[in-house]
């Protein structure tokens, strides 16, 4: 491979956004036959709202607003933002949480006006003496069958709530998709979000694999599982909880808009934080080879 060559090749992707970290990187990207994308932030905005609560019976809308809320202000989780805003909104200023914890793709626990509060996936209830009614599994099984993602508020040992926020599909994630397809390679998509929202954000985008409940450190223990398959593989990610899953695999790209940390681990960054970058990030990589060869 001559260098120059490949030097013209990083020049070129520069020009398309796709900043690639050395010449080396774009023979890595030539081989690559399997791509495993993030959800949150990658093939969608990442830019979650409220959009629905249900309570238990006797428990006000207000109540678990501003619990949940105040819980959540102390979290940097995008699901965590959509529900403090919404509960500013609704309920005013909002109660101070000590005893703060952060329950690494889960959820949030903390103390607010002496009870103890629980927000996050309904595993984190799982011992509680009163565990979701019939009624908010059934509201939480709905919202996820529409992609949108569900989780449940608790306090003083009681499921009391189900909070459904959504985000929405990046407009050029399908695009991206057939093209990665129509390069001959297999899309996967990859996340800590529940399997029902995961598979209903895949059908709108058109990925069929889907590996979803998968907690921050087993996106790493993912990428692995693919190379002992003898797949060759390129990760698409932004947070924090992608970059070692990044650094794993074969060619790691991350959105500009996200977070430094996966743009560290990355070798290639779409600084538009568009997903058919990757697309050309591939191209430009066999048009490049075939130049060289
Ligand atoms: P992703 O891989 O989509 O970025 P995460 O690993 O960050 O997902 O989170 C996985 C799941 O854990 C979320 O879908 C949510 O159910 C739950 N979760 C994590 N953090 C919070 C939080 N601060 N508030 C509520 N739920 C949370
Ligand atoms: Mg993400």
């Amino acid at each position: 491979a001559t260098p120059t060559a490949l030097l013209v090749g990083t020049g070129r992707g520069a020009q398309m956004g796709v900043l690639i970290k050395g010449p080396e990187v774009l023979e890595s990207t030539h081989a690559v036959d399997t791509i495993v994308l993030d959800k949150t932030g990658t093939v969608t905005t990442g830019a979650m709202s409220l959009v629905g609560v249900t309570t238990a019976p006797g428990v006000s809308r207000a109540d678990a607003l501003r619990l949940a809320g105040a819980l959540e202000d102390s979290s940097e989780h995008p699901i965590a933002a959509a529900v403090a805003r919404a509960a500013r909104v609704e309920v005013g200023t909002l109660p101070a949480a000590s005893d703060f914890a952060n329950i690494e793709g889960l959820g949030v626990q903390g103390v607010v006006d002496g009870h103890a509060v629980t927000v996050g996936r309904e595993a984190l209830l799982a011992d509680w003496s009163q565990p979701l009614s019939a009624e908010l599994v059934a509201e939480k099984a709905r919202a996820e069958s529409e992609g949108k993602t569900a989780v449940a508020v608790g306090w003083d040992g009681a499921a009391r709530a189900v909070l459904v926020v959504a985000d929405t599909v990046k407009p050029t994630s399908a695009e991206a998709i057939s093209r990665f397809k129509a390069q001959g390679l297999t899309p996967i998509l990859l996340t800590g979000d529940n399997t029902a929202t995961a598979v209903q954000i895949g059908r709108e985008v058109g990925i069929d694999e889907v590996i979803a409940e998968v907690l921050p450190a087993g996106k790493v223990d993912v990428i692995t599982r693919l190379q002992a398959q003898g797949k060759v593989v390129a990760m698409v990610g932004d947070g924090v909880n992608d970059a070692a899953a990044l650094a794993q695999a074969d060619l790691g790209l991350a959105m500009g808009t996200g977070t430094d940390v996966a743009i560290e681990a990355a070798d290639i960054t779409l600084v538009r934080g568009d997903l058919r970058g990757a697309a050309d990030a591939i191209a430009l990589s066999r048009r490049t080879l075939r130049t060289i060869k």
